[in-house]
């Protein structure tokens, strides 16, 4: 079951007041309401403001948080004094009532089916399959290849599991979990708020904290790899060099390389890439880089030998990742030299660093569906309901700073924010201050660890740009050579070199690097035409910039991929080949959304964009429209080979 019963309350009346003193009100109501079928606690006057809803509390006064925590104290002893009864399941108007009232009023009706599902609503996982291999094709030896054994590839081989495809899962590391096995530096954890960060069906109401660490994420894909029995199909320590696709036979054959240098040929019928997009390090592109003579390492690939400690260490790059980092290192560092290209938008998040309270934790284990509401307004909060505010307005201009009235709005307090963090220092404030529309790169969150660290006075914020690495250090374009010990490169990764360094051969011997030439494009992010049975999974154009969670994307590509493989066996098939024309409508689609979007409008480089400036990475649509076009696939989308 995705979500366990919830637990009869024998608190009394203070223990649940003290509760609620913890709670993220904008989801009480709501789930008070489907508790117990009265939604007139969905009180006009105590709803969020849709206009607030990146912020946490909804823009909800104390006035209103008050009054809403009276209520829910009223409801919550009625409800334990009555036996903790819950109301019929709600219908489908009033899922959606409910829903419209917690985003603040908007119209919720074409969400209510993907939330129920997103939100395992009435405990059964509703993206389940359904059915079962040897049901629709008996007797078909069908077997599928995934390459990956991280969330996505774990994803994938349970669902396969559930039909009843055979399959194996290739991974060159020596455990599952990809990027949170592989990334450990110091401070790494998901800057996406953790209670949405898990899979639909195997939700998780204990994090530790709002937004948990490396560890306890690599613990949360361990334990399903451990609980779904996958780790048996895992090729652990086993790299694939190419994928070659037979036209006589329509199958695959996967060449692999064990970690002891043996090579051999994997055959499947299909071919699922699990790989990530984040998952090669980016080494930048700078002379010298060899030449250094002390420790130097990736982010990705930490080095966790080399003691910083007493260290003049710099760090170059300052996104996602090394924004986690730095404030570590500066703590442990003797000295450390930041070097930054291009500043950051951040996005005050108050409980960054927080453990989840015991308090929070009781209700979502206490009050019925309020764990399940809580995600629901982090979906909401995180992902649609914010893309108003980073799409583009034709008539908005100048464009280099905000692309919208409401992009602007957003633009000017953040730039609120650095001031307050920067009000005692202006001449770091002038270098933070980013001069690009907030989301044409990623937002990073902050609790005020930033400025607390650039501050310090043994860390040096340097923007002169890098002429290059010396054996002593970093020289920046003004000449100035700086000596360190160590250099850390939190550079990211080679994002738009989407499946490599995996060679991909399709139909009539097409490379697919060739044909991508260098530009990645997929149909919906899983099909690429030439390439039967082959499917990508956090493919071409599915990362999000705002943060709703990439775990949705994967279901969502699963699901389709499932509906393609059943298309398949069901009419007797070998395979599915995208049609172009297909492919090519859906791609201009998505290309010109993309650059109605900030971070396709805003010529600010990022890793978004490939080398030719096309935004490859992102989805530039609403996630609903993710759901409805990955339903189910419609077969006239495809040649069927037999
Ligand atoms: P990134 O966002 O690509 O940041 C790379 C940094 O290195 C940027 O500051 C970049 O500057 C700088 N850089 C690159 N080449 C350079 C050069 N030649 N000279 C100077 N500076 C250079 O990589 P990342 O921080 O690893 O993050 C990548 C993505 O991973 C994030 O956007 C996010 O989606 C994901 N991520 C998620 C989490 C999480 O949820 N826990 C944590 C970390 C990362 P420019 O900005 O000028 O390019």
């Amino acid at each position: 079951m995705p979500f366990p019963a919830p637990m009869p309350i024998t608190a009394d009346d203070d223990a649940i007041r003290a509760a609620l003193d913890q709670a993220v009100l904008p989801p009480l109501l709501p789930a008070l309401a489907h508790a117990t079928g009265d939604l007139s606690l969905l009180r006009p006057e105590l709803r969020p403001d849709p206009l607030l809803l990146g912020d946490p509390t909804g823009g909800l006064t104390p006035a209103q948080e008050s009054a809403i925590r009276a209520l829910a104290l009223d409801v919550l002893i009625r409800y334990r004094d009555g036996g903790c009864r819950l109301a019929p399941a709600p219908s489908h108007a009033d899922l959606e009532e409910i829903m419209a009232f917690a985003v603040g009023g908007l119209p919720m009706g074409e969400y209510v089916p993907l939330l129920a599902e997103e939100l395992s609503i009435t405990g059964e996982d509703l993206r389940a399959p359904g059915w079962r291999a040897d049901e629709v094709a008996p007797g078909v030896a069908f077997r599928v290849a995934i390459i990956g054994a991280g969330m996505s590839g774990l994803l994938a081989a349970y669902r396969l599991q559930q039909v009843g495809i055979p399959f194996v899962i290739v991974e060159k590391n020596d455990e599952v979990g990809g990027t949170w096995w592989e990334n450990t530096y110091p401070g790494c954890r998901v800057d996406n708020p953790n209670h949405l960060y898990s899979y639909s069906f195997a939700q998780k109401d204990d994090w530790p904290q709002h937004y948990s660490t490396q560890e306890a994420l690599f613990e949360y894909f361990r334990a399903f790899a451990d609980e779904h029995d996958l780790r048996r199909h895992v090729r652990f320590d086993t790299e694939v060099r190419s994928v070659t696709f037979d036209d006589a036979t329509s199958t695959w054959a996967l060449q692999v390389r064990s970690a002891d240098g043996s090579e051999e040929t994997i055959e499947a019928n299909a071919v699922v890439s699990a790989v990530g997009q984040l998952n090669r390090p980016l080494m930048p592109d700078i002379p010298g880089i060899d030449t250094f003579e002390g420790p130097w390492f990736h982010s990705a690939r930490w080095d966790h030998g080399v003691d910083l400690r007493g260290k003049r260490v710099a760090v170059i790059g300052t996104g996602a990742s090394a924004a986690q980092f730095i404030p570590i290192v500066a703590e442990e560092a003797g000295e450390l030299l930041v070097f930054q290209r291009t500043p950051n938008w951040l996005g005050p998040t108050p409980d960054y660093h927080e453990d989840v309270s015991d308090g929070l934790r009781w209700l979502y284990t206490h009050v019925p569906f309020y764990s399940q509401w809580h995600r629901f307004w982090i979906f909401w909060r995180t992902a649609d309901g914010v893309l108003p505010g980073v799409t583009v307005d034709p008539a908005w201009e100048p464009r280099d700073r905000s692309v919208s009235p409401l992009n602007e709005e957003i633009r000017v307090l953040m730039a609120m924010y650095l001031e307050l963090e920067f009000a005692d220092r202006p001449d770091l404030l002038a270098k933070v201050m980013p001069s690009y529309p907030p989301a044409a790169k990623r937002v990073i969150r902050d609790n005020g660890v930033w400025a607390r660290t650039l501050k310090r006075d043994d860390v040096q914020l340097l923007t002169e740009g890098i002429a290059e690495v010396t054996p002593r250090g970093v020289r920046t374009v003004d000449g100035q050579e700086h000596p360190v010990d160590v250099i850390v490169y939190g550079t990211g990764f080679q994002a738009s070199h989407f499946l490599e360094p995996m060679r991909v051969t399709g139909r009539g011997g097409v490379d697919l690097h060739q044909q991508w030439g260098g530009d990645a494009r997929a149909y919906l992010g899983v099909t690429v035409p030439g390439f039967p049975n082959l499917f990508c999974l956090y493919g071409p154009n599915t990362n999000i910039v705002i943060n709703g969670s990439i775990i949705y994307f994967s279901e969502c590509g699963v699901r389709y991929i499932l509906g393609l493989l059943r298309l398949v066996l069901e009419g007797g098939h070998r395979a599915v080949d995208v049609r172009r024309d297909v492919h090519d409508a859906f791609n201009e689609r998505v290309d010109a959304q993309n650059r109605m979007m900030a971070w396709g409008a805003s010529a600010v480089n990022s890793w978004y964009k490939s080398a030719s400036g096309r935004v490859s990475q992102n989805w530039p649509f609403t996630l609903l429209e993710y759901w409805q076009w990955t339903k189910a696939p419609d077969p006239a989308d495809y040649a069927l080979l037999d």
